[in-house]
């Protein structure tokens, strides 16, 4: 009952992506790639006095990291610098360990099940490398598989 909902929305997500765009005027971008899936992003963000004003993204990937995108960029939109790094903290454990999702993650919490495929881990998690990215407003492109390089 619970995994269909969670499929039901990441579904629903990968189909009719929300902030599917080029964000005009943006303050910061940064690319993102998964060279395991093929996974490609970029994120735009309309950052102003330590909030994130505006986020959107356009990409090509799987249904996962579609839809991960999709609710990252309405999860972190009006979020402090200092909320979104937690919240990326909090998605990241969500995927990596044995842990509960709170409150505070929202529908983000449909994503506890990909833990089970850790392949599928960097789909979900490409998205907000690449946020990060942008808010630090780094220059390089950011690739999952940087540390095997
Ligand atoms: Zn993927």
């Amino acid at each position: 009952m619970l995994n269909d909902l969670y499929q039901e929305v990441i579904l629903d997500h990968s189909k009719r992506p929300r902030n599917n765009r080029e964000l005009e005027g943006a303050s910061r971008t940064a690319e993102g790639y998964n060279p395991l899936c093929g996974d490609k992003i970029k994120v735009f963000i309309n950052y102003e006095n330590g909030v994130v004003k505006d986020i959107s993204f356009q990409g090509s990937g799987c249904a996962i990291s579609t839809a991960s995108a999709s609710l990252m960029t309405e999860t972190l939109k009006g979020k402090t610098k200092e909320q979104a790094e937690a919240l990326i903290d909090r998605f990241h454990e969500l995927l990596t360990k044995e842990t509960k999702a709170g409150p505070e993650l929202g529908k983000l919490a449909v994503f506890s099940g990909v833990r089970e495929f850790p392949v599928r881990v960097k789909c979900a998690t490409l998205c907000w490398h690449t946020f990060k990215a942008a808010l630090e407003g780094a220059a390089e492109p950011v690739s999952t598989e940087k540390e095997m390089e």
